[in-house]
């Protein structure tokens, strides 16, 4: 489930590619994803106008087009974009594609069809709106912010994390690995957190976030690219803690299943 990481590497994907182009031809291969304007018309309020600007908020990109607002991509449990060159086939799956004037395009692809392509009025108004809490890289989330978005209520961490409301853009994957990091129990609740476990969940963050987008979150060889002691290669059925060798336990919560090790991370 492409999360914060994997947006990113979309972001800089889009931004290389359609950052200043202008968007020739809009198809739209699955009107039932485009939502904020009937898909039939969505050719005619992006076609001739320019991508301005990519921004990422949480779990969400942002095409800006000259003009007229923005174009909100949400990618739910697998969707993704993908930049396809002249004489390259398409992926599959592909639910709309923005043409750029050179045989070139911008393809959003998704194959559970969970997320949606939306005309919205701006980015700003969109985070407001959607209630989304701070981006979890914003340099403004420091340790005071994130304490306060943390709160002291009697959730589990690990819910309180996920919660793009508090903080956006951290998923089932990243918690888990964010909470390995900082050697926390999933099911710790935010008021058993001091001061010193708070600054290691706030570093671990920025850590995992950063580390992932840097190892090239979503790609193929992705895995293979993370630090050795990162926990996501093992977050599977048998997997082992890449630190102490135990093996992992599985922690279910809301219908999602998460990872833990019981050495490192101790039972609250
Ligand atoms: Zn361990």
């Amino acid at each position: 489930m492409p999360e914060l990481p994997d947006v990113e590497i979309f972001k800089r994907l889009a931004e290389r590619h359609g950052a200043g182009r202008i968007v020739a031809r809009v198809s739209v291969r699955d009107p039932a994803m485009v939502r904020g304007v009937a898909a039939e018309e969505l050719p005619r309020r992006l076609e001739g106008r320019r991508i301005s600007a990519c921004r990422r908020h949480g779990k969400v990109l942002f095409l800006e087009i000259e003009g007229d607002g923005a174009l909100a991509l949400h990618f739910g449990m697998n969707g993704a974009l993908r930049y396809v060159a002249r004489g390259e086939g398409e992926p599959g799956y592909v639910r709309v594609t923005l043409g750029l004037g050179e045989g070139d395009a911008l393809a959003y692809l998704n194959p559970r069809r969970i997320g949606e392509v939306r005309l919205v009025e701006s980015a700003a108004r969109f985070i407001e709106d959607g209630g989304l809490g701070p981006d979890a890289l914003d340099p403004a989330l420091d340790r005071a912010a994130f304490d306060a978005a943390l709160g002291d209520g009697r959730q589990a961490i690990k819910t309180v994390l996920m919660d793009q409301a508090r903080i956006a853009g951290i998923g089932n994957i990243y918690s888990d690995e964010i909470l390995f990091q900082a050697k926390l129990h999933p099911a710790l609740d935010a008021r058993a957190l001091d001061k010193r476990a708070r600054a290691r969940l706030h570093a671990a963050m920025r850590q995992v976030l950063e580390t992932a987008i840097a190892c090239g979150a979503g790609a193929e060889n992705f895995t293979e690219n993370l630090p050795k002691d990162f926990l996501i290669p093992e977050r599977h059925a048998g997997g082992h803690c890449p630190r102490c060798g135990a093996a992992l336990r599985v922690y279910k919560q809301g219908g999602r299943t998460g990872y833990y090790c019981p050495r490192c991370q101790k039972e609250p």
